[in-house]
């Protein structure tokens, strides 16, 4: 295992940074920063100390997947708020080409969402092995009961003062999820644009000028685009349709081919461009694992032909990864690597303030990478320099 002491060099790599991208190259990591990178042959670097060296064998280096929206795999969930659980999901999550993310909270009570916020805070710089927490992403339970999806509507209410603020005062929100459409949570998009957590439409039913006057306030994002909102009709847009039109908007989308069509995940892109588009997974408790039956919150769901379902049909999360995403956006769009790889790192890292450390194969940033073979395998995740993962 590499240590944030040891230098490492990934050469005859094919490298994803932002300009330009796909070309043949070398990559120094020095402590646990991208040191330098170049393209061509490898410079000798002989003189450098336990230089560990990786020959990529020409396949993709890109930086680290970074995923805002995700609730759980391995048996675990964000919920459970467990030392061990956050643990284990952070090594999953880096062998599927994670190197950071935010834990996702879902509407439950008071009590339950602060014990899981104060979890992560307390774990946010201990996680060994695995991707970096960056803090946490609240979505709910400021929601719409109309466009509830999987989240329990008993617990779904408006933004309280005492308890949003209490939330936000443990200093580890990043990204908040909310339902814009009704005035008594404007307050909170505002305030949390002033602390700097950015703010997401979610679950809504949001039309267009209601979007628009969230927009003013301060949401820049659209959570998981297309499900559990108001869907796009020409006289009456819909959250969907709203997202698209406003330039504002950065979308979330499941590229799973269950949660959106391949059509309409390629007409979301067309739309807002590459740059526009957020991957994310969604996934839940059964990721990682077989297909079956398992629990959410108090309720049962049931894994099959890889859609996570409630009793009643209801998609309920996924048991989607990383790299399965960015193949599938890929193939649904018909763009290239070297134009999709930012739906999987830069704009996530763009969309939470995070893009001068992480996000991007730059020198002085962390060294997060993904190696990725042609068939979207993941073969290697670096997280800050340190090897967490590798099946080379
Ligand atoms: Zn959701």
């Amino acid at each position: 295992m590499n240590t944030f002491s040891q230098p490492l060099l990934i050469y005859n790599a094919r490298l994803f940074t932002p300009n330009p991208a796909g070309l043949m190259g070398w990559l120094l990591v020095e402590n646990g920063l991208i040191h330098a990178l170049g393209f061509g042959n490898t410079p000798d670097f002989s003189h450098k100390t336990s230089l560990q060296s990786i020959d990529a064998q020409g396949e993709n280096l890109l930086p680290g997947f970074i995923d805002l929206h995700v609730h759980g795999a391995m048996g675990h969930e964000v919920m459970d708020a467990s030392v061990p659980g956050l643990e284990e999901l952070a090594r999953f999550y880096a062998s599927h080409g994670v190197t950071a993310f935010l834990p996702t909270t879902w509407t439950a009570s008071r009590a339950s969402i602060l014990k899981a916020l104060q979890l992560v805070e307390e774990m946010q710089d201990h996680i060994q092995g695995g991707a970096t927490l960056l803090g946490v992403h609240l979505e709910g339970p400021y929601l719409n009961p109309a466009r509830c999806g999987a989240q329990d509507v008993n617990f779904i209410r408006r933004a309280d003062k005492d308890e949003a603020l209490e939330f936000l005062e443990t200093g580890v929100i990043r990204l908040l999820a909310l339902a814009p459409e009704y005035d008594e949570n404007l307050w909170l998009i505002e305030e949390c644009v002033r602390r700097g957590v950015t703010v997401s439409a979610a679950h809504t039913a949001a039309n267009y000028e209601q979007l628009q006057r969230a927009v003013e306030h301060g949401v820049t994002q659209l959570t998981h685009s297309y499900n559990a909102m108001q869907g796009l009709g020409h006289r009456e847009l819909g959250t969907i349709g709203a997202a698209m039109a406003l330039p504002q908007i950065q979308c979330e989308l499941i590229a799973d081919n269950i949660h959106v069509h391949p059509a309409a995940q390629k007409i979301l892109v067309d739309v807002k461009g590459p740059s526009g588009v957020i991957l994310i997974t969604d996934a839940v408790r059964a990721a990682g694992l077989p297909e079956g039956d398992y629990v959410l919150d108090n309720r049962s769901v049931q894994v099959q032909h890889g859609a996570v379902r409630l009793q009643d049909g209801t998609l309920a999360g996924s048991v989607l990864t990383m790299e399965r995403a960015l193949q599938n956006i890929c193939a649904a769009t018909g763009r290239s690597l070297e134009e999709m790889w930012v739906t999987s790192s830069l704009n996530a890292a763009r969309a939470i303030g995070i893009s001068s450390q992480k996000g991007s194969l730059e020198v002085g940033k962390d060294a997060d990478l993904v190696l990725l073979d042609k068939s979207f395998n993941v073969r290697l995740t670096v997280v800050k320099g340190a090897i967490v993962f590798s099946k080379l």
